[in-house]
């Protein structure tokens, strides 16, 4: 039997859905019940009637799912797949920042650990961090983990940003000049990027959006060429929705963590049900309202 019929086999006994990011490998994309980018994710997680949620993506959005909806299971069938940029933020600094900046507000972009997000106020994700951040009542606002959203985020306030200096290699590996190249081998193209880029390689974009933003934006142009500035595998999720349009990927942007997810150890997860993810009750408390405040405002793009 195929490893796919098999996990559908299995995923039935166990009352399990599976749940997938953006940025997994195309044969996981294809087996998930939804695939999305984070804030989909987050909802989807936390309204799933399964027993179990199997969520292929990396460590901080299986926490997520786990603190949003306590009820369920969580298996995320590698341990070893954690993000970087998360990695970048501790809590204990976060607790000296606020100190340092007691009347500040924080955002925690959803890419940090749980302990990160039950010191901030609210959490943000690529799709509403502009949202959020105007939705503040102090006019000073610390931003983890990502410079370089916080610098987007810049843009659209007259609120003053204290950026974490953290980021994610993946995207700041998407460079202006890779960027020039492929324009001049496909003039006919727009330039999609993710806010996660370097503000340079943001200047020269047609435009900024999140994974299912930059959805949208293809679905309302009637452009037919795009050259796509996030992780490669999003064109995997784009050709299958828009098969009738031409997909360009930026050489070298691949987060390696994201692809340690694959087929095997998703059936090795329903066969053994581990490894689960478990959280302190207290911790998921602390780090529920950020996320729900957040959830509370949708979509911003
Ligand atoms: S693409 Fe970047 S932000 Fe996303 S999981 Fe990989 S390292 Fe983290």
């Amino acid at each position: 039997m195929q490893l796919q019929e098999r996990i559908a086999e299995l995923k039935k006994e166990r009352n399990a859905v599976i749940l997938a990011h953006n940025y997994q490998l195309p044969e996981v994309q294809d087996i998930a019940d939804f695939v999305g980018d984070s804030l989909g994710l987050a909802k989807q997680a936390s309204t799933a009637e399964a027993d179990v949620i199997v969520f292929c993506g990396v460590d901080f959005m299986a926490e997520s799912a786990k603190i949003l909806n306590p009820q369920r299971i969580v298996l995320h069938p590698e341990t070893k797949a954690c993000c970087p940029m998360a990695a970048m933020c501790d809590p204990a600094s976060v607790r000296m920042l606020k100190k340092d900046f007691p009347r500040a507000d924080v955002v925690a972009y959803v890419n940090t650990s749980a302990e990160c997000k039950a010191e901030a106020d609210v959490c943000c994700t690529s799709a509403n961090a502009v949202k959020v951040v105007n939705s503040l009542e102090s006019d000073l606002v610390i931003f983890l983990p990502d410079e370089n959203l916080a610098s987007y985020v810049q843009r659209f306030t007259d609120k003053s940003i204290l950026p974490w200096p953290g980021h994610c290699p993946t995207h700041e590996s998407i460079t202006v000049e890779k960027i020039e190249k492929l324009k001049k081998e496909h003039p006919q193209a727009l330039v999609l990027v993710h806010p996660e880029c370097r503000p340079e390689v943001i200047d020269i974009a047609d435009g900024v959006r999140s994974t299912e933003g930059m959805l949208n934006f293809i679905r309302g142009s009637d452009k037919r060429e795009f050259i796509i500035g996030t992780e490669k595998e999003m064109i995997h999720r784009l050709s299958k929705e828009f098969p009738d349009r031409i997909f360009h990927e930026v050489p070298g942007a691949v987060c390696p963590t994201m692809k340690l997810i694959t087929l095997e150890n998703i059936l090795a997860a329903l066969e053994s049900m581990s490894p689960e993810v478990t959280l302190s009750p207290e911790l998921m408390d602390k780090a529920r309202a950020p996320l729900e405040r957040m959830m509370a405002l949708g979509r911003g793009d």
